[in-house]
Protein backbone atom coordinates (compact mmCIF):
# COMPACT_ATOMS: atom_id res chain seq x y z
CA UNK A 1 0.00 0.00 0.00
CA UNK A 2 1.36 3.36 -0.84
CA UNK A 3 1.87 5.83 2.23
CA UNK A 4 0.39 8.62 0.03
CA UNK A 5 -3.36 7.61 0.06
CA UNK A 6 -4.39 7.25 3.62
CA UNK A 7 -7.40 9.02 5.40
CA UNK A 8 -7.10 11.19 8.17
CA UNK A 9 -6.20 9.13 11.28
CA UNK A 10 -8.88 10.45 13.17
CA UNK A 11 -12.65 11.20 11.30
CA UNK A 12 -11.24 8.77 8.49
CA UNK A 13 -12.11 11.30 5.69
CA UNK A 14 -10.15 11.02 2.09
CA UNK A 15 -9.31 13.95 0.09
CA UNK A 16 -9.67 14.29 -3.18
CA UNK A 17 -6.07 13.44 -4.02
CA UNK A 18 -6.17 10.50 -1.80
CA UNK A 19 -9.46 9.40 -3.51
CA UNK A 20 -7.59 9.91 -6.90
CA UNK A 21 -4.71 8.02 -6.14
CA UNK A 22 -6.76 4.96 -5.27
CA UNK A 23 -8.71 5.42 -8.19
CA UNK A 24 -5.25 5.19 -10.46
CA UNK A 25 -4.56 2.08 -8.36
CA UNK A 26 -7.81 0.12 -9.49
CA UNK A 27 -6.99 1.48 -12.54
CA UNK A 28 -3.66 0.44 -13.37
CA UNK A 29 -4.38 -3.20 -12.15
CA UNK A 30 -7.60 -3.58 -14.28
CA UNK A 31 -5.50 -2.03 -17.19
CA UNK A 32 -2.55 -4.93 -16.49
CA UNK A 33 -5.30 -7.82 -15.83
CA UNK A 34 -7.48 -7.51 -18.35
CA UNK A 35 -10.95 -7.22 -17.66
CA UNK A 36 -12.18 -11.28 -17.01
CA UNK A 37 -10.42 -11.31 -13.85
CA UNK A 38 -12.06 -10.53 -10.74
CA UNK A 39 -10.46 -8.01 -8.15
CA UNK A 40 -11.01 -7.26 -4.74
CA UNK A 41 -9.97 -4.57 -2.32
CA UNK A 42 -10.22 -4.49 1.36
CA UNK A 43 -10.46 -1.28 2.95
CA UNK A 44 -9.96 -1.98 6.63
CA UNK A 45 -12.54 -0.41 7.94
CA UNK A 46 -10.58 3.36 7.75
CA UNK A 47 -13.10 5.38 6.38
CA UNK A 48 -16.09 7.75 7.06
CA UNK A 49 -19.17 6.97 5.07
CA UNK A 50 -18.82 10.08 3.28
CA UNK A 51 -15.14 8.86 1.82
CA UNK A 52 -16.31 5.05 1.70
CA UNK A 53 -19.17 6.49 -0.80
CA UNK A 54 -16.84 8.68 -2.87
CA UNK A 55 -14.27 6.19 -3.31
CA UNK A 56 -16.94 3.45 -4.21
CA UNK A 57 -18.43 5.71 -7.06
CA UNK A 58 -15.17 6.53 -8.25
CA UNK A 59 -14.76 2.83 -8.63
CA UNK A 60 -17.62 1.82 -10.50
CA UNK A 61 -15.87 2.35 -13.82
CA UNK A 62 -13.64 -0.69 -13.03
CA UNK A 63 -16.20 -3.47 -12.35
CA UNK A 64 -14.38 -4.70 -9.51
CA UNK A 65 -15.63 -7.90 -7.65
CA UNK A 66 -15.83 -6.14 -4.40
CA UNK A 67 -14.88 -3.06 -2.22
CA UNK A 68 -14.55 -4.44 1.55
CA UNK A 69 -14.68 -3.08 5.00
CA UNK A 70 -14.88 0.78 4.43
CA UNK A 71 -16.44 1.95 7.60
CA UNK A 72 -16.55 0.32 11.07
CA UNK A 73 -18.24 -2.95 11.15
CA UNK A 74 -20.74 -1.98 14.45
CA UNK A 75 -22.84 0.12 12.52
CA UNK A 76 -25.20 -1.28 9.75
CA UNK A 77 -27.29 1.43 9.19
CA UNK A 78 -23.70 2.75 7.89
CA UNK A 79 -23.20 0.11 5.88
CA UNK A 80 -26.63 0.03 4.55
CA UNK A 81 -25.84 3.83 3.71
CA UNK A 82 -22.71 2.90 1.69
CA UNK A 83 -24.37 -0.18 -0.05
CA UNK A 84 -27.57 2.22 -1.42
CA UNK A 85 -24.96 4.65 -2.86
CA UNK A 86 -23.00 2.94 -5.42
CA UNK A 87 -23.25 0.40 -7.86
CA UNK A 88 -19.60 -1.18 -6.86
CA UNK A 89 -20.60 -4.55 -4.62
CA UNK A 90 -19.57 -4.29 -1.21
CA UNK A 91 -18.21 -6.94 0.88
CA UNK A 92 -18.34 -7.24 4.70
CA UNK A 93 -18.37 -9.71 7.48
CA UNK A 94 -15.20 -11.03 9.08
CA UNK A 95 -15.66 -8.55 12.41
CA UNK A 96 -19.24 -9.89 13.03
CA UNK A 97 -19.75 -12.67 15.21
CA UNK A 98 -22.49 -15.21 15.51
CA UNK A 99 -25.60 -15.62 12.92
CA UNK A 100 -27.54 -12.48 14.73
CA UNK A 101 -24.98 -10.01 14.04
CA UNK A 102 -24.35 -10.93 10.46
CA UNK A 103 -28.32 -11.98 9.98
CA UNK A 104 -28.58 -7.82 10.33
CA UNK A 105 -26.48 -7.26 7.11
CA UNK A 106 -28.15 -9.67 5.30
CA UNK A 107 -31.84 -8.83 5.96
CA UNK A 108 -31.47 -4.93 5.35
CA UNK A 109 -29.47 -6.23 2.23
CA UNK A 110 -26.31 -3.59 3.46
CA UNK A 111 -23.75 -5.87 1.67
CA UNK A 112 -23.27 -7.75 -1.44
CA UNK A 113 -20.83 -10.62 -0.62
CA UNK A 114 -20.51 -11.20 2.96
CA UNK A 115 -17.31 -12.54 4.54
CA UNK A 116 -17.58 -13.93 7.85
CA UNK A 117 -15.00 -15.72 9.72
CA UNK A 118 -15.92 -19.15 10.46
CA UNK A 119 -12.74 -19.45 13.35
CA UNK A 120 -14.14 -16.41 15.30
CA UNK A 121 -17.86 -16.21 14.17
CA UNK A 122 -18.97 -18.87 16.01
CA UNK A 123 -17.55 -21.66 14.21
CA UNK A 124 -18.78 -24.06 11.22
CA UNK A 125 -21.54 -24.43 12.63
CA UNK A 126 -22.63 -21.40 12.86
CA UNK A 127 -21.12 -19.92 9.31
CA UNK A 128 -23.52 -22.97 7.92
CA UNK A 129 -26.42 -20.78 9.75
CA UNK A 130 -24.80 -17.53 8.22
CA UNK A 131 -24.89 -19.13 4.83
CA UNK A 132 -28.54 -20.01 5.14
CA UNK A 133 -29.61 -16.55 6.22
CA UNK A 134 -27.52 -15.42 2.77
CA UNK A 135 -28.90 -17.33 0.60
CA UNK A 136 -32.55 -16.67 1.95
CA UNK A 137 -31.31 -13.14 0.65
CA UNK A 138 -29.86 -14.37 -2.41
CA UNK A 139 -26.22 -13.06 -1.24
CA UNK A 140 -23.37 -14.95 -1.57
CA UNK A 141 -20.54 -15.85 0.90
CA UNK A 142 -17.13 -15.81 0.95
CA UNK A 143 -15.49 -16.94 3.96
CA UNK A 144 -12.24 -14.71 5.40
CA UNK A 145 -9.65 -16.95 5.86
CA UNK A 146 -6.32 -15.90 6.72
CA UNK A 147 -5.46 -19.77 8.47
CA UNK A 148 -2.96 -22.45 7.80
CA UNK A 149 -3.99 -25.08 5.95
CA UNK A 150 -5.45 -26.74 8.42
CA UNK A 151 -8.40 -23.66 8.57
CA UNK A 152 -7.98 -23.68 5.09
CA UNK A 153 -9.51 -27.03 4.55
CA UNK A 154 -12.42 -26.23 7.14
CA UNK A 155 -12.92 -23.24 5.41
CA UNK A 156 -13.21 -25.66 2.30
CA UNK A 157 -15.68 -28.12 3.85
CA UNK A 158 -17.80 -25.32 4.66
CA UNK A 159 -18.27 -24.03 0.94
CA UNK A 160 -18.58 -26.89 0.12
CA UNK A 161 -21.68 -27.62 2.32
CA UNK A 162 -23.29 -24.21 1.61
CA UNK A 163 -25.52 -23.61 -2.16
CA UNK A 164 -23.74 -19.90 -1.91
CA UNK A 165 -20.12 -20.15 -1.50
CA UNK A 166 -18.46 -17.57 -3.85
CA UNK A 167 -14.02 -17.54 -3.66
CA UNK A 168 -12.19 -18.28 -0.60
CA UNK A 169 -9.55 -15.86 0.83
CA UNK A 170 -6.35 -16.91 1.83
CA UNK A 171 -3.10 -15.95 2.91
CA UNK A 172 -0.19 -18.14 2.13
CA UNK A 173 2.08 -16.43 -0.78
CA UNK A 174 4.89 -15.08 1.77
CA UNK A 175 4.88 -18.07 3.71
CA UNK A 176 6.90 -20.76 1.71
CA UNK A 177 6.47 -23.67 3.84
CA UNK A 178 2.74 -23.37 3.99
CA UNK A 179 2.14 -26.31 1.88
CA UNK A 180 4.75 -28.19 3.85
CA UNK A 181 2.30 -28.52 6.85
CA UNK A 182 0.21 -31.25 5.53
CA UNK A 183 1.40 -34.39 4.31
CA UNK A 184 -0.10 -34.12 0.93
CA UNK A 185 1.13 -35.24 -2.74
CA UNK A 186 1.04 -31.83 -4.50
CA UNK A 187 0.44 -28.25 -3.15
CA UNK A 188 -3.26 -27.62 -2.26
CA UNK A 189 -4.03 -25.11 -3.97
CA UNK A 190 -3.45 -25.68 -7.45
CA UNK A 191 -4.56 -23.31 -10.37
CA UNK A 192 -6.46 -21.50 -8.13
CA UNK A 193 -8.27 -24.91 -6.66
CA UNK A 194 -8.59 -26.62 -3.87
CA UNK A 195 -10.27 -30.22 -3.99
CA UNK A 196 -12.53 -31.10 -0.99
CA UNK A 197 -11.04 -34.10 0.77
CA UNK A 198 -12.69 -37.20 0.60
CA UNK A 199 -10.94 -38.85 4.04
CA UNK A 200 -12.80 -38.90 7.33
CA UNK A 201 -12.94 -35.49 9.70
CA UNK A 202 -11.17 -32.74 7.72
CA UNK A 203 -9.24 -35.03 5.74
CA UNK A 204 -5.81 -34.26 5.99
CA UNK A 205 -2.93 -34.92 8.12
CA UNK A 206 -0.08 -32.94 9.48
CA UNK A 207 3.42 -33.34 8.30
CA UNK A 208 4.61 -32.99 12.76
CA UNK A 209 8.38 -32.56 11.61
CA UNK A 210 7.03 -29.31 9.98
CA UNK A 211 5.02 -28.20 12.51
CA UNK A 212 7.82 -28.81 15.16
CA UNK A 213 10.21 -27.21 13.19
CA UNK A 214 7.66 -23.85 13.19
CA UNK A 215 6.82 -23.98 16.59
CA UNK A 216 8.09 -21.05 18.92
CA UNK A 217 8.16 -23.09 21.83
CA UNK A 218 8.44 -20.95 24.94
CA UNK A 219 8.84 -18.49 22.80
CA UNK A 220 5.45 -17.03 22.52
CA UNK A 221 5.43 -13.54 21.53
CA UNK A 222 3.66 -12.13 19.13
CA UNK A 223 5.39 -12.40 15.33
CA UNK A 224 4.62 -12.32 11.74
MG1 LIG B 1 -10.48 -8.44 4.88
Amino acid sequence: MPSDNEPDPYNGRLDNAAIERKREIVAAVRDAVGDDVDLAFDCHWDYSVESGKRLARSLEPYDIMWLEDIVPPEETSAQRELARSTSTPLATGENRFRVHELSELLYEHAVDIVTPDPTTCGGLAESKRSADRAEENYIPMSPHNVCSPVGTIACVHLCAAIPNADVLEYHALEVDWWDDLLVRGGPLIADGHIEVPTEPGLGIELDEDVVEEHTLGDDVGFSS
